[in-house]
């Protein structure tokens, strides 16, 4: 069951997980917990600085490695305490690797992760150098901090938790759990200013069914993010029935990736 230890200045943005959606089952549970580390609590002086201007001139604060040690080095007693070992130390960053599933997967099955939330202008490079194993990135865009990189993580650790979710299956048929996008989904009802469910789904044939969506789920990706489809290819994930679609794929009009 993972435990996340978030280093932030900003410990509020984690209170909602407790009382909303499927975090909050997953804390209920325990299924997952979250210990907020505030720098500011560890931090010198009268003022309890966290963070001074840079180095070199220019705009913005950079936060101070002191306060963050502290943090940290508290973090990791306390979950040596609660009997875990020493957890792997990650910060958000926009120059990190990007977040994949495999990685949520991975922190989901571990004991879980130190998490580092930026603020201002970021982090003083040398508590990264000392201190940090991992650096994640959300993607090609910028966030005024790692809180919400951190509650991002956690949602997406908590429903892949055994009994967080309603249904187990939901998380095996997501996106990327078997390297492909999601299928569409439809509900009542069956017809929608002229837009019908598709047919099979009303079948009750469930062998159809299965089929259609995975069908679905390889046209999709192919369209939008034709590399999923060849990372399958290459590790020979794809079935007859699969591979025969994708050459339908590549060979019919406009059926090229998007
Ligand atoms: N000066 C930094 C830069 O240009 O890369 C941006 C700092 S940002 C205002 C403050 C903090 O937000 C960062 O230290 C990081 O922790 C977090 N952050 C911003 N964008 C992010 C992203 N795309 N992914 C993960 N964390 C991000």
């Amino acid at each position: 069951m993972p435990r996340f230890d978030v280093l932030t200045l900003f410990p509020g943005y984690f209170e909602p997980l407790r009382s909303l959606g499927i975090c909050r089952r997953a804390f209920a549970s325990r299924a997952v917990q979250v210990h907020a580390w505030n720098p500011r609590d560890h931090a010198a002086g009268a003022h309890r600085s966290v963070d001074d201007r840079p180095y070199g001139g220019g705009p913005g604060m950079v936060m101070l490695a002191q306060p963050l040690a502290a943090a940290l080095a508290a973090a990791q007693a306390a979950r040596a305490a609660a009997g875990l070992g020493a957890a792997p130390v990650l910060l958000f960053s926009p120059a990190g690797r990007a977040l994949q599933q495999a990685r949520v997967r991975d922190i989901a099955q571990s004991d879980g992760v130190v998490l580092v939330c930026g603020r201002y202008e970021g982090v003083d490079q040398r508590f990264i150098e000392r201190h940090v194993d991992e650096e994640v990135s959300l993607g090609d865009f910028v966030l005024s901090g790692g809180e919400i990189a951190a509650l991002a993580l956690v949602d997406a650790v908590a429903r892949l938790q055994p009994g967080v979710l309603g249904d187990e299956l939901s998380a095996q048929q997501d996106s990327f759990s078997d390297g492909l996008l999601d299928c569409p989904h439809y509900t009542r009802p069956p017809e929608l200013d002229g837009l019908a469910v598709p047919p099979v789904l009303m079948s009750g044939d469930h062998a159809r069914i299965a089929r259609w969506r995975r069908d679905r789920m390889l046209e999709l990706s192919w369209r939008r993010r034709p590399e999923l489809v060849l990372a399958l290819q290459r590790a020979g994930r794809l079935d007859r029935d699969d591979l025969r679609l994708l050459e339908s794929l590549r060979a019919g009009p406009g059926a090229q990736p998007d």
